[in-house]
């Protein structure tokens, strides 16, 4: 963020605002931890802070501190819509264009309230009048930790902003593994943890509070798995029949593409879900090294994402997306076999 960007920033914020604060559909550990910190932040300097997710996440999120205030746009559109009339500053956390908050894209654009998009996703699209963008940052949860210091109340960080925000870079780091994990980035967590994150519970509460069924369904995803040698690839499948019959519920995939990189030698992993409510095949891609999932995902399924991490959608049946991810890979062979 640059200092313009940060007078203007503490300017808004010097006056009294209506704030709602907006994560990615389907929000992830850091979409909804940048939204209850960032919140909890706010409410603590005396603002009006409430945060609408566009829709339902999954349960080992809900735990956070926070979560019970946070409004459903899907499921209670009377309030997010009284919030959003209301709202003189939106915030727009953890994604890079309007299109990625699904049905809740109409609800927001043209609106008067004052845009501010805090973000690590590449190409981001220009709608917000302050973009703190910064695709070189571990997770949207590091970026909201500088953003606090940036307006210098870093001592304002409770154990609640603390926990919420080391949630989100342990989940969009992999634990901490991932390539965009700095020393800069566990210089923060070592912060949070002496502002009173319970590392060792926060770990328990996100990855260790599995169901039976959500493990049998590992199960059949890994027997699912198919492996590409010569494309150094691994990609799994799982239909609509087989999330019903293992009591799916939203979450339960969650991890599950990272297995196929776990694999000596295989550099690019996929996972197909069948959604049938919503009539396509989700994807979630994969990769360690220079090939990049986010301009893959971009180019041949409608997606996006950072350079090993990516999402995207087929309208094809699963056995038509399977059928043309195969012709399609034929044309990275020499990419992948660098
Ligand atoms: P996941 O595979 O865990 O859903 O998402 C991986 C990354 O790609 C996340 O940073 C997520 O925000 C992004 N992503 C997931 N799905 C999509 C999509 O359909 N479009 C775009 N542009 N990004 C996505
Ligand atoms: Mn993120």
């Amino acid at each position: 963020m640059n200092l313009a960007d940060i007078t203007t920033v503490k300017s808004i914020l010097s006056q009294p605002q209506k704030i709602v604060i907006v994560p990615h559909k389907n929000p992830d550990g850091d979409a909804m931890g940048a939204c209850l910190g960032l919140c909890g932040f706010l409410k603590g300097m005396g603002q009006t802070a409430h945060v609408v997710s566009p829709n339902d996440y999954p349960k080992f999120l809900k735990w956070m501190p926070g979560n019970d205030e946070v409004v459903n746009f899907e499921w209670q559109p009377q309030e997010a819509y009284a919030l959003l009339d209301e709202a003189t500053v939106i915030f727009t956390l953890d994604f890079n264009d309007l299109s990625r908050i699904g049905s809740m894209e109409a609800a927001l654009k043209g609106r008067d309230a004052e845009f501010i998009m805090i973000d690590h996703h590449q190409q981001p699209s220009d709608y917000a009048k302050v973009a703190y963008s910064d695709v070189t940052m571990s997770s949207t949860c590091e970026m909201i930790y500088n953003f606090i210091e940036f307006l210098g109340q870093t001592n304002s960080i409770t154990a609640d902003i603390a926990t919420n925000l080391y949630t989100g870079i342990m989940t969009d780091t992999g634990s901490f593994k991932y390539r965009s994990t700095s020393s800069n980035t566990h210089r923060i967590v070592a912060n949070l943890i002496d502002k009173g994150a319970d590392n060792m519970e926060i770990h328990r509460q996100v990855f260790d509070t599995n169901s039976p069924s959500r493990l049998h369904l590992l199960g059949v995803a890994l027997s699912n798995m198919v492996i590409l040698p010569e494309y150094r690839t691994a990609y799994i499948t799982l239909t609509q029949e087989e999330l019903d019959q293992y009591d799916f519920k939203k979450g339960d995939t969650e991890g599950f593409v990272n297995y196929g990189l776990t694999l000596e030698d295989i550099i690019f992993a996929l996972i197909f879900i069948e959604n049938k409510e919503e009539g396509i095949i989700k994807i979630s891609l994969r990769s360690v090294g220079d090939f990049s999932v986010n301009q893959f995902a971009r180019e041949h399924f409608d997606g996006g994402g950072h350079d090993n991490a990516a999402g995207g959608k087929s309208d094809l049946s699963m056995q038509e997306t399977i059928d043309r991810f195969n012709e399609i890979l034929k044309n990275y062979k020499s990419e992948l076999n660098p």
